[in-house]
């Protein structure tokens, strides 16, 4: 069952006092079809059964705590691995979001900003110290990528210096190397705000997983 306050907070009441409400036939049936056309069902959005998509409330708290976490020291990993699937879901959009807000939808390798024929930018925001590390969701572990270079990153092609180089792993007998060391020094295109740079923290960790140092 959701709690009181829950019920509240839905549907308001249409600002009546509390002890003046009897029950839920007092509230507005407008109210109760924008609830169902915000969360797909009341149902949903009493029960958090919205599987499909994160309430804005959900997207507005995630989107305070990893606005805030830059604010202190970067923490490797995610303290709290244990988020409920809809919580995750409008973290990692929030997480996207934000990162690509940072890197103004340009591909930090290439600069390029591709956007499909709807306007959808192709940038990607990638982990540095990696999700399958429980890598944590902080901007300064973010790095905005297009699909060529976010798979070249994940997959040790590249990384990048603590002066934000690129630098290119030496496999010149695969295919790609070539096409790959003409990175090489290349300077990142960062963020404006200097904040939201990649931490050396996340940047040498990813160094170490793929050997660059
Ligand atoms: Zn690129």
């Amino acid at each position: 069952m959701p709690s009181t306050e829950r019920v509240w907070e839905l549907v308001g009441y249409e600002g009546r006092r509390r002890h003046d409400v009897q029950g839920f036939s007092r509230v507005a049936s407008e109210r109760v079809s924008s609830i169902r056309s915000e969360h797909g069902s009341l149902d949903s959005a009493l029960f958090d059964r919205d599987g499909l998509n994160p309430t804005q409330e959900k997207i507005d708290q995630q989107k305070g705590s990893i606005q805030q976490a830059i604010q202190s020291d970067p923490e490797l990993t995610e303290k709290e691995t244990q988020y409920i699937e809809t919580q995750q879901k409008a973290r990692n959009s929030t997480f996207r979001n934000l990162i690509r807000e940072a890197y103004a939808n340009t591909c930090a390798v290439c600069g390029t900003q591709r956007e499909s024929p709807t306007g959808a930018p192709e940038v990607e925001a990638a982990h540095i110290y990696p999700k399958s590390e429980d890598g944590s969701d902080d901007i300064r572990n973010g790095i905005a990528l297009c699909k060529l270079h976010h798979w070249a990153f994940d997959c040790g092609w590249i990384s990048v210096s603590d002066n934000y180089t690129i630098l290119v792993t030496t496999a010149s007998d695969k295919n790609g190397y070539h096409e790959m060391k003409q990175l090489e020094g290349q300077s990142l295109h960062l963020p404006q705000d200097e904040n939201k740079y990649p931490h050396s923290m996340f940047l040498e960790k990813h160094r170490e997983l793929h050997d660059f140092d």
